[in-house]
């Protein structure tokens, strides 16, 4: 194991090296991987069009044994409410979602310290991306997924091979259901794997390298169990650890008002979940009722001086049908980056003049049912 990573139980405390296939610490506690040494510029691999050019940033012994090409997405400028703003295409993904990112290097990592079957449960995207790369590692996988799912992604994950089960009720009923399996097969969680986090961060070195080596000033993305603001947080810590970066972007979790743990948390003041009463939302990917690392997202938030943006449920529409004129054609959990852009722009949290980010996470393709009932063609 290279970087003697280490993973860190956030409820007891215990330590355990991360040579081997756990997902969470003997207490129940979800657990953390240890601060990574990052890379500077020099590291870079810039003849490998993929994730994998920062590989040596990465907590992986060795090279990738399955890769689908991840990573390297494109970062394209638009104008948006007449600011200039970078959308990064996480859309265009091997499986259409940012996922990608997390699935890659937790599959490498659970490959490189032994794994057999494995289960995981999903909204959608992390479901078909863990089933696709389980099938690209020969790995059978059963996923759970809610029975509502957008049809499209569980077609996804059967076409790779995997066992759907649809689950009736809630988010929460789909997750209890995986959990109660974990003793049939590896729980490969993309909420709960600490490397899965270790794969988002890359997220971060990429903003980094195409904005010629700058730090954006702002930062915003679609925000359910939020693996994106840690792993964001992660990447650059790590570069400002290296003294590759000088100062920090503000990151803005993104959500549907519907449904924001993150939200009431932050309009209490907390520094950890909140009860509130989750409704239903368009933005299936981001209804998450209870995140597992509540109090490490408020922090990197904080940290950041950014914030949470919940979006109304009917800006989710004209969001979408105003990315689609400018081009970009995403799911509606991705749309809320655009309606949140919005807010923050007319509210003067973010200005004309400053670099910002909008992180599109999900193709259109995922969800052209729900898309054709918001622009009236359902
Ligand atoms: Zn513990």
């Amino acid at each position: 194991m290279t970087h003697n990573a280490t993973y860190e139980c956030a409820v007891c405390g215990t330590t355990y090296p991360a040579d081997r296939p756990i997902w969470r610490c003997t207490c129940g506690g979800h657990l953390n991987l240890s601060p990574g040494p990052g890379l500077v510029r020099a590291d870079i691999n810039g003849a490998d069009a993929s994730l994998w050019r920062y590989r040596t940033g990465l907590a992986l012994a060795g090279p990738p044994k399955v890769s689908l090409g991840e990573g390297w997405t494109p970062l394209v400028m638009r104008e948006w409410d007449g600011a200039p703003v970078h959308f990064k295409l996480e859309s265009q993904m091997p499986t259409g979602s940012f996922k990608d990112r997390g699935t890659a290097v937790m599959l490498n990592h659970l490959l490189e310290v032994g794994v057999g079957p494995i289960h995981e449960d999903s909204s959608g995207n992390a479901g078909s991306s863990i089933a696709t790369y389980a099938a690209a590692a020969g790995l059978p996988c059963r996923i759970y997924v809610p029975a509502t799912a957008p049809r499209a992604k569980i077609v996804q994950i059967a076409a790779a091979g995997a066992e759907v089960r649809a689950i009736p009720g809630s988010r929460q009923a789909v997750t209890e259901a995986a959990l109660a399996a974990t003793g049939e097969s590896f729980y490969a969680s993309h909420n709960w794997h600490p490397f899965f986090i270790e794969g988002t961060k890359t997220l971060a070195y990429e903003l980094w390298e195409q904005l010629g080596f700058q730090v954006p000033d702002n930062i915003l993305v679609p925000t359910g169990y939020g693996s994106n603001i840690l792993g964001l947080d992660r990447g650059f810590d790590e570069l400002a650890r290296r003294g590759e970066i000088a100062h920090r972007p503000r990151l803005f979790a993104v959500q549907a008002e519907n449904c924001a743990a993150f939200a009431a948390a932050w309009a209490a003041g907390a520094a950890d979940y909140v009860a509130f009463a989750p409704q239903a939302t368009v933005a299936d990917g981001i209804a998450t009722v209870k995140p597992v690392r509540t109090t490490e997202v408020l922090s990197a938030l904080r940290h950041s001086q950014g914030g949470v943006v919940a979006v109304p449920e009917a800006e989710i529409g004209p969001a979408l049908t105003a990315l689609g004129r400018l081009g970009l054609f995403v799911e509606p959990t991705a749309a809320t980056a655009g309606a949140a852009l919005t807010q923050l722009l007319r509210a003067g949290t973010i200005h004309r003049g400053e670099t910002t980010i909008a992180v599109l996470t999900g193709h259109g393709l995922k969800a052209a049912d729900k898309i054709g009932e918001l622009i009236g063609r359902g």
